[in-house]
Parts: C-alpha cells; sequence; structure tokens
C-alpha cells in the first residue's frame, strides 16, 4: 500500500492485493503483450474494497483486453501515414508532435499508443533521430506549434528536457511547446523547481496538457503540482479519455471538469475511446457519449465544458463530436437549449 516503486509484474500486482489468484493467468498473459506500470501515488489511490474502483479499471490489467475486434488497429488514430522523419508527427500545418519517448510513469488500459509505448515499444529517439526531428521542424516554417508526447515527455530527466527545449528555443518559427503529460497525477513529486526551469527557460510559451480521467486523480498532492507550473507562468489545459465504467456518468464528467478548473486547468479535450487493439470493454457508442455530454450543459459552468473529439481512424485528424443544437437553414433554424427545448431563430417575434 506504501509503495515506493511502481508495480510493474503480475507478481507485483498479487503482492499489492490488486489482482486475486483466479485472475492471475489471465494477467500474466496480457502482462506479455503490454507493458505494465501503476505509479506509487495512483496505487495508493485505488479502493481495494471496491471491485469497480475507477483508478484500478484504468491501470490494472484485465484479461478483456486480450479480446481483439475486428476493427481495432495498432496505430488507432494513424500517427504512422503522417510521419516524415522518426519522431514526428506532421498532421495538420501548423503543428507537428514530437515524440521523444516512449516511456510513460503508468500505463493506461485503454491507451491509444499501447502497442508503440512501454519496454518493448519504440524506445527513446536516438541522438542522431533527434538531430533529424529538429532538422525537419527547423526546415518548415510553417510550423508554430511543437507538440511534445509519447509516451510521457515528463520522464525525462530536467536536462535533457532543457536541451529540448534550447533546440526549440533556438528556432524562431516555433512560438509554443506543449507537453501532453499524466506526470502532475500520477508522480506529481516529479514536478520540482528543476523540472520547471527546464519548461520555462527557453522563452517560449509553454503548455501543459493534463491527462486525468476520474476526480479522485487530482489529489492534494496533483493540485500543488499544477500549481506549481501554473504559478511558474504555464498556461494548463486538460484531456481526458470517455471511458465505460470510469467515468461515464454525469456527475463523475461534471467532478472531474470542475476539479480541473478548481486546479487552474482549463478543460480542453474530452476524447471519444480510440480503437485500440483490446480495449473495447471501455468503449461507449458515440450516442451514448454525446448524451453524456449534453447532459453537461446547463449543469456546469461554461468554463467547464471540454469539446468531445474523435480522432478519425487512418490519420485524418479531430472531428468535434458536437451536439447539433442547431438546424435549419439561414432565416429558419431550430435551436435546443441545455434542457432540450426547441426555439425558433431568428425568433418569430
Ligand atoms: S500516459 Fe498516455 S501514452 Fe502513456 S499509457 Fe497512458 S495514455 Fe498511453
Amino acid at each position: 500500500m506504501n509503495a515506493i516503486r511502481p508495480i510493474r509484474t503480475p507478481v507485483e500486482l498479487s503482492e499489492a492485493g490488486l489482482v486475486g489468484p483466479e485472475e492471475r493467468a489471465g494477467i500474466e498473459a496480457v502482462a506479455e503483450r503490454y507493458a505494465v506500470a501503476i505509479s506509487p501515488a495512483m496505487a495508493r489511490l485505488i479502493d481495494r474494497n471496491d471491485p469497480n474502483d475507477p483508478i484500478a479499471r484504468q491501470f490494472v490489467p484485465d484479461a478483456a483486453e486480450l479480446t481483439i475486434l475486428p476493427e481495432e488497429r495498432a496505430d488507432p488514430i494513424g500517427d504512422l501515414p503522417h510521419s516524415p522523419v522518426e519522431g514526428i508527427v506532421h498532421r495538420y500545418p501548423d503543428r507537428v508532435l514530437l515524440k521523444a519517448v516512449h516511456v510513460c510513469p503508468v500505463y493506461c488500459r485503454f491507451c491509444f499508443r499501447r502497442e508503440m509505448v512501454g519496454p518493448q515499444g519504440l524506445g527513446t529517439l536516438s541522438p542522431d533521430a533527434m538531430d533529424r526531428a529538429f532538422a525537419y521542424i527547423a526546415g518548415h516554417p510553417e510550423i508554430w506549434e511543437v507538440i511534445l508526447t509519447g509516451g510521457d515527455p515528463l520522464v525525462l530527466a530536467p536536462r535533457r528536457l532543457a536541451e529540448i527545449m534550447e533546440r526549440l528555443a533556438a528556432i524562431d518559427h516555433v512560438k509554443i511547446v506543449r507537453f501532453h503529460t499524466r506526470v502532475p497525477v500520477v508522480e506529481p513529486e516529479r514536478i520540482d523547481d528543476a523540472l520547471i526551469a527546464a519548461l520555462t527557460a527557453s522563452g517560449k510559451t509553454a503548455y501543459v496538457a493534463l491527462h486525468a480521467n476520474h476526480p479522485r486523480e487530482l489529489t492534494d498532492d496533483a493540485r500543488t503540482a499544477c500549481a506549481r507550473l501554473v504559478d511558474s507562468g504555464i498556461v494548463m489545459i486538460s484531456q481526458s479519455v470517455l471511458l465505460k465504467g470510469v467515468n461515464d456518468d454525469p456527475d463523475t464528467l461534471a467532478a472531474l471538469m470542475r476539479a480541473f478548473v478548481e486546479t487552474r486547468v482549463k478543460p480542453y479535450y474530452l476524447h471519444h475511446p480510440d480503437l485500440a487493439p483490446g480495449t473495447s470493454h471501455f468503449r461507449l457508442t458515440i450516442e451514448e457519449g454525446r448524451a453524456l455530454v449534453a447532459g453537461l450543459r446547463g449543469r456546469i459552468s461554461g468554463l467547464c465544458q471540454p469539446t468531445y473529439i474523435l480522432d478519425i481512424p487512418g490519420g485524418h485528424g479531430k472531428a468535434v463530436i458536437g451536439p447539433d443544437a442547431i438546424r435549419g437553414t439561414e432565416g429558419c433554424y431550430s435551436v435546443s437549449d441545455y434542457r432540450g427545448r426547441e426555439h425558433a431563430y431568428p425568433p418569430e417575434k
């Protein structure tokens, strides 16, 4: 319960009371295929007395991961067709992903890059590959934003992060550097002065997109870590995945979005779960997701509203799954309010 090291193996899962003897065989088969890690902070947060604990569901392997559906795919959001050089994904004109590392402090059971991350994944970019990635960014003046993702870029040592930021600082057309991370929640102790100095010293505008899916993840330690980042001038936004058995009810979603806002993290994206292999037990239907998101309107402040997003399989980018609140043509629209009542726009009188 008071582990100081991540839990990484089926034996350690059993010793930590997270897996029963009858589950061991299935879990071992999953662990052979997909990476496992539960950080001490997340292991402490799991309620061993709740068989449906939403934190456990995100991190403890499940034999259901061995069920692969025909529509699931190893690269569900289509990174590879848009990768001009190793480590870069250039899907939209003004921004690139820079995937410097494919290691994470936890391995989420629903991960969209589960075939790429972990000990058997794509690893860390070699110095030569890094040089080619930076040369690509420098050679494309349309790149305004660089998004460090992976893997989790904040597992890199502050010295490595500072090197990356220095190299980006030397590229004038890059104005924004964004980090996609779970670290402030799952390893809040990493958010120290050295890491913050590494993220801020270059003078580029830095954003941190925090991935969390349940309000309990926003512990006091996580909120302190976020406060350190925000107080240093970093802008924080959220990313969550809509997950069956984790946050697929209106109260939990509302509490999650409010927890972000209280922590000075602006809700940004709520992702429909991707078609990653062995993750069908996490997926809702689009209609179920749409109803949940529509229920947030009117229930919680506009500050708390995320954008519900589908990544179109094949690498075609993101599409907003809107509530279709307005229908009709110019001069004759029908608009639904948050209670589902219809109104004419413009009004008849
Ligand atoms: S932290 Fe992100 S990249 Fe890593 S396992 Fe979780 S979802 Fe995947």
